[in-house]
């Protein structure tokens, strides 16, 4: 049963989001073919599910796959199928884990769910995100919203959650942990690295222009020029620079100073036939 998990979500993030990573792993003919499986056993829920075209980039969680999670393994000739999906498919049974896992979302970490658990943590968001409990059960993979929603509703809490996650994200890479898995996706170049020819690919770091959402898009701050730069990955572009914040990669270069690489000794001089320019003819 466990197959509708895989199922559910991968057809999901496959239909609706043809650039996102297939996050399963699994070729596209068998989630579909499984899909159609689930569809004949009466569990056709999934379609519901699916997400229209060009939506942002969460998906949900459906109440199937919780369900299908609990119960006890049926022995069936697929069980060995099912086997190799949940085995491929381990890692990513929770909606964040998902969430990060997308295209364009490499500039995220994973939050602690202890961390989002405390309300503490998240004072005054509820004020900033629509749908604020419902997207928090998104996020957190508590089903008690699943089935009551129509289409329309769920695609305005998958935004929700989104914003939330964002902006709850924004806060925990602040935080001794946060800096901490900030720091291993640093060491591995998540960020990628700046396009300036004499930072000689120096790693950058993700930042926002602002920590009010909807107010610019995310940037890649190099500490070795110490300038802004778009990322190269188009749909790193679409996320907001909220999610981030202005602090984080300042406050991650004072906590982490060996992080923090030498200023670069070469800049570029711009020559005519081999001569520099006069400054007054520039
Ligand atoms: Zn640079």
């Amino acid at each position: 049963m466990i197959k509708n998990t895989a199922s559910s979500r991968g057809v999901a993030t496959r239909s609706n989001l043809n650039t996102s990573r297939t996050s399963t792993g699994i070729d596209i003919s068998k989630p579909l073919k499984i899909a159609s499986t689930a569809v004949a056993d009466g569990r056709s829920g999934i379609v519901s599910k699916k997400r229209p075209e060009g939506a942002s980039t969460s998906a949900p969680k459906s109440k199937e796959t919780k369900l299908s999670a609990q119960s006890p393994p049926e022995l069936s000739d697929t069980e060995s199928e099912e086997t190799e999906l949940s085995s491929s498919n381990g890692e990513e049974s929770s909606w964040i884990s998902w969430y990060c896992g997308l295209r364009g979302n490499e500039l995220l970490c994973e939050v602690d769910e202890d961390y989002i658990q405390d309300d503490f943590n998240l004072c005054g968001l509820q004020g900033q995100v629509p749908y604020y409990d419902h997207a928090l059960d998104m996020i957190l993979d508590n089903d008690s919203l699943s089935g009551e929603l129509d289409g329309e509703e769920h695609s305005e809490i998958e935004s929700a959650a989104e914003l939330l996650y964002g902006l709850i994200h924004a806060r925990y890479i602040l935080t001794n942990k946060g800096l901490n898995a900030m720091h291993e996706k640093y060491k591995r170049v998540d960020f990628g690295r700046c396009p300036r020819v004499f930072c000689a690919g120096q790693p950058c770091l993700p930042v926002g222009t602002s920590d009010i959402p909807h107010n610019g898009s995310v940037k890649i701050y190099c500490p070795k020029c110490e300038d802004l730069y778009l990322p190269r990955c188009k749909y790193q572009g679409n996320m907001d620079g909220a999610y981030v914040g202005t602090t984080f990669p300042h406050l991650y270069l004072m906590t982490y100073p060996s992080a923090k690489p030498a200023k670069p000794v070469q800049s570029y001089v711009p020559k005519v036939f081999g001569f520099k320019i006069h400054k007054g003819s520039r």
